[in-house]
């Protein structure tokens, strides 16, 4: 929708939430600043909310007591997995009760139960691995070469071939770990043709969380810190989106793809406060008390005390009509970094 300045908070605009998890609730086993308090504020005012989570290798109650475990509000039917967006999509094309390989954790299994489907472990007998009619494929850490060369050998034949989603890494503590994309390619490399991704940022994972809540999509909002993911796929999915900064990317990656989020958030607590919408005003943008113009080298800012978040709504707006104008990646790259300072002298939940 277009966005205008309100006195009502942003959520006042829509009935419900689609959420994405990490990056969002928490970050491994922490909890993100503001995130519990302020999903339980929407849940208090009508709101529903679901959880949208591109982990195919965890089962729904598994997620939904990490979710609950940091304060926020879950059950399992709140959590809506790109395993059970694989298994749908399966139910659609096969059999009830078909036999389908289930190359993945947990999440996959008991996806493909729910979904009415057999799921079929790479260990299983040939016998049964003979009336497979389908694979699934999700990240499971339990995995073994062998498992792939068991899908391999069954997808050599034709079969119909969904995974759960095409992240090519998984960060962890250390760093990034190859992702399910990997693992895709990996099959990909050896089969030669590739499956039919049902996670963000393409649309099943998004269409399922619509129907779990029952929404007019013109109502609901979707919510995450990745913009290829996240964003992208809600803008593909025809879903309003905000950006929430308290993830993985930062302005230098807005500027750098084409990602282009409704909304620009500090912490979930801004969609139970008016947003601040950037306006264009000479030769700069203005956002509540903020004004940044582009300048010769990168962006001029005049903060004048205003929050973080509204330099960096003013900021990236300004860069983006600068990409538009044919701005160099440089001097993007350049004035994001100066946005990128500003959120961090403002600290974790960059508001004030
Ligand atoms: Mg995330």
């Amino acid at each position: 929708m277009d966005v205008h300045e309100s006195d009502e908070p942003l959520i006042a605009g829509y009935d419900s939430v689609v959420c994405d998890l990490d990056g969002v609730v928490y970050r491994g086993a922490d909890a993100v600043p503001d995130a519990a308090e302020s999903l339980q504020g929407l849940v208090a005012r009508g709101v529903r909310v679901v959880y949208a989570t591109n982990n195919a290798s965890r089962v729904p109650a598994e997620v939904a007591e990490q979710i609950a475990g940091v304060g926020a509000p879950a059950t399992p039917s709140d959590v809506v997995s790109s395993a059970q967006a694989g298994a749908a999509r399966l139910a659609e094309v096969l059999d009830p009760g078909a036999s389908v390989l289930a190359l993945g954790g947990d999440g996959v299994d008991a996806a493909l139960r729910d979904a009415g489907l057999l799921p079929v472990s790479p260990g299983a007998s040939d016998r049964e691995l003979e009336g497979v009619s389908a694979v699934l494929q999700g990240y499971g850490r339990q995995l073994r070469v062998r498992d792939f060369e068991t899908a391999a050998r069954l997808l050599t034949t034709g079969l119909v071939w969904v995974a759960s989603n095409d992240d090519a890494t998984l960060p962890l503590p250390w760093g990034q770990s190859p992702g399910n994309g990997a693992y895709i390619d990996l099959l990909a490399t050896a089969v030669q043709r590739r499956p039919d991704v049902v996670g963000k940022p393409h649309p099943p994972l998004y269409r399922l969380a619509l129907e779990r809540l029952g929404t007019d999509p013109a109502r609901t909002l979707a919510v995450g810190d990745r913009l290829g993911t996240d964003i992208v796929g809600a803008q593909a999915a025809g879903l309003d989106s905000a950006w929430v900064l308290t993830g993985v990317d930062r302005p230098t990656d807005l500027v750098a793809g084409s990602a282009s989020p409704t909304y620009v958030l500090s912490s979930l607590a801004d969609l139970l406060r008016p947003y601040a919408v950037p306006t264009p005003d000479a030769d700069g943008w203005r956002c509540g008390g903020a004004r940044v113009s582009p300048g010769a080298d990168g962006l001029r800012i005049e903060q004048d005390g205003a929050a973080a978040i509204e330099v960096v709504r003013a900021g990236l707006a300004a860069l983006r009509v600068l990409r538009d104008e044919g701005g160099t990646a440089e001097q993007l790259r350049r004035g994001a970094e100066m946005l990128e300072r500003v959120l961090d002298d403002a600290g974790p939940t960059p508001l004030r």
